[in-house]
């Protein structure tokens, strides 16, 4: 798979978060990703907290690749990183 690019969007309808699996609802800032896999074009969305625990992972741990939902189930971060970002 080959990332052809990323940037921040406002979403324009409800989107699930690739991470952890959330839905948010339209208007949300969130970051797509698109990428081509065999021939194909596939965006996925992540949300502000998934963007802030992936930003803490090194290089390797992203390169293994994230399943869906998985972010929220695997990293003992995400939580904290929920409490941090929605209580400002
Ligand atoms: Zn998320």
């Amino acid at each position: 798979m080959e990332t052809i690019r990323q940037n921040t969007v406002k979403t324009r309808k409800p989107h699930h978060c690739w991470g952890c699996a959330e839905e948010y609802p339209t208007g949300t800032t969130m970051d797509v990703v698109v990428s081509k896999d065999m021939g194909k074009l596939e965006s996925t969305y992540f949300c502000d907290i998934c963007e802030s625990v992936l930003s803490h992972w090194n290089s390797s741990e992203r390169s293994d690749g994230i399943g869906y939902g998985e972010l929220k189930e695997n990293d003992p971060r995400w939580e904290d990183t929920k409490n941090e970002l929605r209580s400002a």
